[in-house]
């Protein structure tokens, strides 16, 4: 095994290794402090200061208006399929969900404890391997949101641009996509990441959401999971995720210097169409789950002529220095994360070896 393999794992996924390397040098003393992000208080001006940053950076990049804020919470998207019900649906009101995948489904299983939900649009027969055309999404009268998930890690599904809702808020769970291009993120009322796929690593869940939304919380909900508290502390309402919010700095760091989204966007597209590539020029001996025209460029999911080649594909992948490729079981077969941090080089070696593979085999 090299020293450092090609990461394809879905999440916790690839880091930039700048971003390791800067970790690294200044773990045993940050910025003269004598101490590691990882024991400095977070009352300290150290801290604040990286969590500024981090607000600061993730508006830069994204381009969110000055009317929004952005919080870095704990509990993983997951926590946020509860907390954005209950903190944004008025009592008797009913939210609506579009159903594109495993993720979406679970965002709207939950909303359905606390309020009335509405299924708007779902491709579920078709075993999801498509995101529905703005005209298959029906709303419901007077949806207090609608809910989507702009990017189906499971499936390997992406909106490729986003649906026109007029005056209905948009809560977009964009946990495997988030800075992977640009969008316009004034659409959105509110959007969620758990940051382990393209952010950072695990344990914070970076949530921007519209300012207006943050006076009409209901007085029951419980305090960690309200939005108001949480903005009004400036995410230090109680011990944050420091060290996980400190790496999310960097890679925000390093996404600038990169040149940001317009860069990442075009580096994600020849990223991707290597593999989808590889994948239409095979003579249907690699089948792609996505319709062509809902290509996920974050998770691209294949499949082979036999389960048993599948895994033999895996595993010769991994003696050549290629990791985490196997596919989620609801879909079988191959997946390839791509998120920001994996290089072109990366991509090509996969294409690379899926040509030769299908050589040996086919
Ligand atoms: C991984 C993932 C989640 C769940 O994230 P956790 O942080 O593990 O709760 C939710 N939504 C999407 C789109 C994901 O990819």
């Amino acid at each position: 095994m090299p020293e450092r393999v090609f990461n394809f794992n879905p999440g916790p996924a690839a880091l930039p290794l700048p971003v390791l390397e800067e970790a690294q040098s200044e773990l045993l003393n940050f910025k003269g402090t004598g101490m590691s992000v990882l024991e400095i208080s977070h009352r300290s001006k150290e801290y604040e200061a990286i969590n500024a940053e981090a607000e600061a950076l993730i508006k830069e990049l994204l381009g969110v208006p000055d009317n929004y804020r952005v919080l870095f919470l704990q509990g993983g998207a997951s926590t946020q399929f509860a907390a954005v019900p209950m903190n944004l649906v008025p009592q008797g009101a009913t939210a609506d969900y579009i159903l594109t995948g495993a993720w979406a489904e679970k965002a709207y299983q939950e909303a359905g404890k606390f309020i009335s939900t509405h299924v708007a649009a779902s491709t579920k027969e078709l075993n999801y391997t498509r995101i529905p055309d703005s005209d298959e999404i029906k709303l419901s009268e007077s949806p207090a949101y609608v809910h989507l998930c702009s990017n189906n890690t499971i499936y390997g599904t992406q909106f490729q641009s986003f649906p026109d809702f007029g005056a209905v808020p948009v809560v977009a769970d964009m946990s495997s996509d988030i800075l992977s291009r640009r969008f316009d993120a004034s659409k959105f009322a509110l959007i969620y990441a758990g940051a382990q796929k393209n952010l950072g690593p695990a344990g914070v869940t970076v949530v921007i959401i519209r300012n207006d939304l943050l006076e009409k919380i209901p007085a029951s909900i419980p305090t960690m999971l309200r939005y108001d508290i949480h903005a009004k502390n400036d995410s230090l309402y109680n011990t944050p995720p420091a060290f996980a919010v400190y790496m999310v700095n960097l890679v925000l760091r390093w996404l600038k210097n990169s040149g940001g989204l317009e860069v990442m966007e075009k580096h994600n597209a020849e990223k991707g169409g290597l593999i989808y590539n590889a994948i239409d020029n095979s003579g249907g001996f690699y089948r792609g789950h996505a319709g062509k025209e809902s290509r996920s460029l974050m998770n691209i999911t294949f499949r082979l002529p036999s389960e048993d080649l599948e895994k033999e594909f895996a595993s010769a992948a991994t003696k050549e220095g290629m990791v985490g490729l196997k596919g989620h079981r609801s879909v079988g077969g191959i997946r390839a994360s791509v998120y920001n941090a994996m290089s072109l080089d990366g991509c090509q070696a996969l294409a690379q070896f899926m040509a030769a593979f299908q050589s040996k085999n086919g």
